[in-house]
């Protein structure tokens, strides 16, 4: 496939954006691939600069849950629009939004509506902290919840893992207040208790794995975390970015059956456009600022534009339940994948919850980051250019989610996505012989 006019973008954007994208993930580097620019969306297709068509599974990192340009949410977007872009000043809108999330999570009495996942985040860890004066927080490797400092943490060696910075420019002052356990591990969760657990202010996880490729929780492992955070007066925070309204209406919590404490939301609730959200129990969220002394706030925060937006789609998603079907849509695909990768002899494990999914270059099985990283990436990478070449966009790195959307499904669209796997699986055979 021809793409001339990326290329000339791309040249261009990297004389004024660092390295030509506004976001790392976006620069195709993980899969040695010029990166694609992007003209429109319609459904289930992404349309690039050179007018190729490409059905897509990024769905812009899983915030499109219906698809590109539903006629609901761009209706929605052209009237908040032509009544003002925002005011810095309260609207209505927010309280529609604000009581639907409530609607379909249980646990969220009260919320504040951010701009970003890594700000809900963020916010949501200085709120545990406040509300229960501890400073050391809890993470798992291979979990990702934004680029705030304390958060870039990756675990160090030894058997209460201390984080290391991630990232140059952290402090490790900052990252040693967070302690970093293993996904899907209780045992390594009680090993850091022991030590810390009386400094613990929350613990905090994506409830089923999203960065490290699509990872669900063991049974009774979420369970296990309830119980540990119980016995030892730290909150639970759920960071449900990418799979609130994703994996139930009401998110991880509503398909394990687990009240977190503290929620962070993000994506599709704001219908593509910026937003995060964070919200929990009543007493915990009336620590913040003008009612607590927990500083938080934000000029765009609650924005009508983006409230409009993510209203529509949560409508959508309220009236349809997609959620079985989209379930058993993405199985349907998985399983058939799967079917075809063992006939041509190519080791591939799933990773699935929902409608988002990973196909992993390992015989697996994937539990946690250690498993997840034995994946071939660069397997994965030359499936991923076949199968762009053949007008089908997966994520681009082997750690990421793919997702489906309402758009997707269609018969001809589940068939064309199997039909092209498999074919682009045969390529891999025939390439390596
Ligand atoms: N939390 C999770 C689970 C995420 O997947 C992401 C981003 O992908 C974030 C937080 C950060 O969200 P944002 O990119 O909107 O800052």
């Amino acid at each position: 496939m021809d793409r001339p006019v990326s290329k000339t973008l791309f040249e261009r954007a990297q004389k004024s954006i660092v390295a030509g994208v506004n976001s790392p993930v976006r620069s195709f580097r993980a899969v040695q691939a010029p990166p694609l620019f992007v003209v429109s969306g319609q459904g289930p297709y992404l349309y690039d600069s050179d007018g190729n068509r490409y059905i897509d599974y990024l769905m812009s990192w899983g915030a499109l849950i219906l698809g590109h340009v539903h006629p609901e949410v761009q209706h929605a977007i052209e009237a908040a629009a032509g009544r003002g872009t925002g005011f810095g000043l309260s609207t209505g809108v927010e309280c529609d939004l604000a009581e639907t999330i409530k609607q379909a999570f249980p646990s969220i009495e009260l919320l504040r509506l951010v701009n970003s996942g890594t700000e809900a985040v963020m916010s949501a860890v200085r709120l545990a902290r406040g509300y229960t004066k501890r400073d050391k927080i809890m993470m798992f490797e291979g979990c990702y919840h934004g680029h705030s400092d304390g958060l870039l943490a990756r675990a160090g060696s030894g058997l209460t893992t201390f984080g290391l910075p991630a990232s140059a420019g952290v402090p490790c002052s900052f990252t040693e207040e967070t302690l970093i356990a293993r996904f899907n591990d209780l045992e390594s969760v009680e090993t850091i208790c022991r030590a810390h657990g009386d400094d613990l202010a929350c613990i905090l996880l994506e409830p089923v794995a999203g960065n490290m490729g699509v990872i669900p929780p063991k049974p009774g492992f979420l369970a296990g975390l309830r119980n540990i955070c119980d016995r030892i007066g730290a909150l639970l925070v759920f960071d449900e970015v990418i799979t609130g309204f994703r994996i139930a209406w009401g998110g991880a919590q509503e398909k394990f059956k687990i009240r977190a404490d503290l929620t962070t939301l993000g994506k599709i609730i704001g219908g593509g456009l910026p937003v995060g959200a964070f919200g929990g129990r009543r007493e915990i969220m009336e620590k913040l600022a003008p009612l607590g002394d927990v500083y938080q706030a934000g000029t765009l925060s609650g924005n009508p534009l983006v409230a409009s937006a993510g209203k529509a789609v949560l409508d959508v998603l309220g009236k349809t339940d997609p959620y079985k079907e989209l379930e058993l849509r993405t199985r349907e695909i998985t399983d058939d994948l799967s079917q075809a990768a063992s006939l041509a002899g190519i080791p591939l494990w799933v990773g699935r919850a929902g409608s988002m999914f990973t196909l992993y270059f390992t015989s697996g099985p994937v539990k946690d980051y250690q498993s997840a990283k034995q994946a071939d990436d660069h397997l994965y990478s030359c499936f991923f250019k076949a199968l762009l070449e053949r007008g089908l966009l997966l994520p681009p790195s082997q750690w990421e989610s793919a997702f489906m959307s309402l758009s997707h499904l269609k018969e001809s669209i589940l068939q064309t996505t199997i039909d092209l796997g498999t074919e682009a699986l045969k390529l891999l055979v025939a390439d390596s012989s």
